[in-house]
């Protein structure tokens, strides 16, 4: 049984900058440092006050953080895993505003831990190469936030923003199961163009393609794919395997997220926000280890420009 990662856990275990400055050594060097002066691996030691640790042998010295995000930030690094901690154990994430107030950072300081913490959670290269992928979008923002399919034959756009969701479905084949995986991306319009080159540079024309009954998408054949809809304006959800339920409840679970935690939606980070939703979406089977996944993923990657 796993143990369950709870607040309390987490502080004891991250209870000093040098347990996560630790931590975040043995995510690059797993199986220890081989000193480039002594040649082998060899024991390094922390050197006080400082973010490095030295050979025991030569004093060559290595700094964990070189090349992270974590590289020139002033904010302590307990800091930063709890941070990871609330993305990772709270079903939609807190606000920026909330970590403000709980780690008595300012807010811009929270605001941009988040930013850099979503960026190195994108996944910008995910493709579908088979299977079924359900296709829909949904509207963000603005008023009256359930009625896409009004929206989309009125004033397109105008007051809200679009996000394109892609969930490809868990379905077992020749034994093996795989978790069910969402892309999202904030597209300008619901366009047949746009639609037609989200499709295209996602997924591959050998897996079957479902959406609903928007004009957007009722060209799609000629393009190769297998695409089968539901007739939501009729009212018609659910045509046996044919539905787009997976990427509808994903919806729900964003707008949830997003309208609860964050309140107003900005066009420019929406992206972000979605990434970090997707992100916790594909990750969900880890449960009690999505901060130890997070963490290496944030603790191996290369800086990025803020
Ligand atoms: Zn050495």
């Amino acid at each position: 049984m796993i143990q369950k990662f709870t607040l309390k856990i987490f502080l004891q275990k991250y209870s000093t900058e040098n347990t996560c400055l630790d931590e975040i050594k043995n995510i690059r060097w797993p199986n220890g440092i081989t000193c480039p002066s002594c040649q082998k691996i060899t024991t390094f030691y922390k050197i006080n006050g400082r973010t490095a640790y030295s050979c025991g042998i030569c004093r060559y010295q290595v700094f964990p953080l070189a090349g992270t995000i974590f590289e020139k930030t002033t904010t302590p690094l307990q800091f930063w895993f709890y941070a990871m901690f609330q993305m990772t154990h709270t079903r939609s994430g807190i606000s920026a505003k909330q970590l403000e107030r709980e780690l008595g950072v300012t807010y811009k300081t929270a605001h941009r831990m988040f930013k850099q913490i979503r960026k190195l959670m994108a996944e910008p290269s995910t493709s579908f190469s088979d299977g079924t992928i359900e296709v829909d979008e949904t509207f963000m923002g603005g008023k009256g936030i359930n009625r896409a399919h009004k929206w989309r034959q009125g004033i397109e756009g105008k007051e809200k923003e679009i996000i394109l969701g892609m969930v490809k479905r868990n379905e077992s084949t020749k034994g093996k199961s795989e978790n069910k995986k969402i892309y999202l991306k904030h597209i300008p319009n619901t366009g047949k163009w746009t639609l037609l080159n989200q499709v295209q540079e996602h997924i591959n024309p050998k897996a079957k393609v479902i959406t609903d009954e928007w004009r957007g998408y009722t060209q799609l054949y000629k393009y190769g794919y297998e695409h089968l809809s539901v007739n939501h304006r009729a009212k018609q959800y659910v045509k046996g395997t044919i539905h787009t339920q997976n990427v509808e409840n994903f919806w729900s679970i964003l707008k949830r997220g997003v309208y609860g935690v964050y309140r107003i939606v900005s066009k420019k980070y929406l992206q972000t926000y979605a990434d970090e939703y997707a992100w916790r979406y594909n990750h969900r089977s880890l449960k009690e280890n999505m901060f130890d996944q997070l963490l290496r993923q944030v603790a191996e990657v290369r800086v990025l420009k803020a």
